[in-house]
C-alpha cells in the first residue's frame, strides 16, 4: 500500500493531499503513548495534564476561593453558632461532603487528558502503519500537525487536537472532552446542589434571626452577618443557574451523542450514534450505579504521589 494512494485533509481548512513528512514535528511519532503537549508537565515517561493558561488558572482559582467562601460562611457564620446540634451536624455534613465532591470533581476535570491526540503524528510512516485502503480519507490538523480522528477538533488554548470535544471551560483551565467529560458534569452536578443547598440554609438563616431580631444569631455582627450573607446568595443563585444550565446541556448531550461543537456546526453525524441509556454508558461507564457519582473513580492514590513527585516510573491517573 503506497501512501500516495491516501488522501489526507484537513477538515477546518481542506488542505491538498500531504507531502507525508513534510510540515511535521520530527521525532514525535507515537500513537499509544499520551504525550503532554507544551503546557503538560513531563513526570518520566508519562505526564500530568495541566493547561498553562493564564485566563484559565485565574478563572480556576476564582472557583475554588468562591466554593471556599461559601464554605466559610455555611460553617462559620450560619452552622456553628447555631444552637441546634442535629440540624448543624446533618446540614454541614451534607454541605462540606458536596463541596469536597465539587473540589474533587473540579480538580480531575482540569488534572485529566481530556483526550488529546498525539501531537504531530503525521508522519510518513505512521500513515503507512494505518494500512489504509485506496481512497480512504484520513484528516489531517495543519496547527498541531496530527492525524485528526473522526470527531476530533483542535483547540487553540490547549494547542492540540481533542478527541470529541465539547468546548473549552476556563472555570476548569481545559478542555471537557472524550476522557474528561464525566467528571465535568459531576462538577456542574455538585455546584449547582451545594448552590441550592446554601440557597435554603441562606433563608432558613435569615428567617431564624429575623425572628429573634439577631441577638446571639452569630458571632459576628448583624451588619457583617448579613453582607456575607447576601453575598453568598447572590452567588449561589448566580451558580446555580449557571451549572444546573450546563448540567442539562451535558445531559441532552451525552444521550444524544453529540458534541457542543457537533450541535453548533450543524454537523451530519457519520459515527454511530449511541442514544440515551448507551450515550451515558458510554460517558461514565456501564453499569449504572451510584459509582457514576464518584470523582475519584479510577483514580490510584500511590501512582499520584509518585507522579506529582516526578519520580521515574509514575504512572498518570487512569480514568
Ligand atoms: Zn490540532
Ligand atoms: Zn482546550
Amino acid at each position: 500500500m503506497q501512501s500516495s494512494n491516501h488522501r489526507l485533509r484537513d477538515m477546518e481548512q481542506h488542505h491538498p493531499l500531504l507531502s507525508a513528512g513534510s510540515d511535521v514535528e520530527s521525532g514525535s511519532l507515537s500513537a499509544d503513548v499520551m504525550v503532554g503537549g507544551p503546557h503538560a508537565h513531563a513526570a518520566g515517561n508519562r505526564t500530568l495534564w495541566f493547561i498553562q493558561d493564564s485566563c484559565g488558572m485565574v478563572c480556576a482559582s476564582i472557583t475554588w476561593f468562591l466554593v471556599l467562601y461559601a464554605e466559610f460562611v455555611v460553617n462559620f457564620v450560619m452552622l456553628l453558632p447555631s444552637k441546634n446540634f442535629w440540624y448543624s451536624l446533618l446540614n454541614g455534613a451534607a454541605f462540606n461532603s458536596l463541596a469536597v465532591l465539587a473540589l474533587a470533581s473540579h480538580l480531575r476535570t482540569m488534572l485529566t487528558d481530556p483526550g488529546a491526540v498525539p501531537k504531530g503524528n503525521a508522519t510518513k510512516e505512521y500513515m503507512e502503519s494505518l494500512q489504509l485502503k485506496p481512497g480512504e480519507v484520513i484528516y489531517k490538523c495543519p496547527k498541531c500537525c496530527s492525524i485528526k480522528p473522526e470527531r476530533a477538533h483542535h483547540c487553540s488554548i490547549c494547542k492540540r487536537c481533542i478527541r470529541k470535544m465539547d468546548h473549552h471551560c476556563p472555570w476548569v483551565n481545559n478542555c471537557v472532552g472524550e476522557k474528561n467529560q464525566r467528571f465535568f458534569v459531576l462538577f456542574t452536578m455538585y455546584i449547582a446542589l451545594i448552590s441550592a443547598h446554601a440557597l435554603a440554609l441562606s433563608g432558613m438563616h435569615f428567617f431564624s434571626c429575623i425572628k429573634v431580631q439577631w441577638n446571639e444569631c452569630s458571632d459576628f455582627s448583624p451588619g457583617v452577618s448579613v453582607l456575607l450573607l447576601i453575598f453568598l446568595c447572590l452567588e449561589a443563585i448566580l451558580f446555580l443557574t449557571f451549572t444546573a444550565v450546563m448540567f442539562g446541556t451535558q445531559i441532552h448531550s451525552i444521550c444524544n451523542d453529540e458534541t457542543e461543537i457537533e450541535r453548533l456546526k450543524n454537523e451530519k453525524p457519520t459515527w454511530e450514534r449511541r442514544m440515551r441509556w448507551d450515550g451515558m454508558k458510554a460517558v461514565f461507564g456501564s453499569p449504572p450505579s451510584v459509582l457514576w457519582c464518584n470523582p475519584f473513580t479510577g483514580l490510584r492514590l500511590r501512582r499520584l504521589l509518585l507522579l506529582t513527585q516526578g519520580r521515574r516510573g509514575g504512572s498518570e491517573f487512569s480514568v
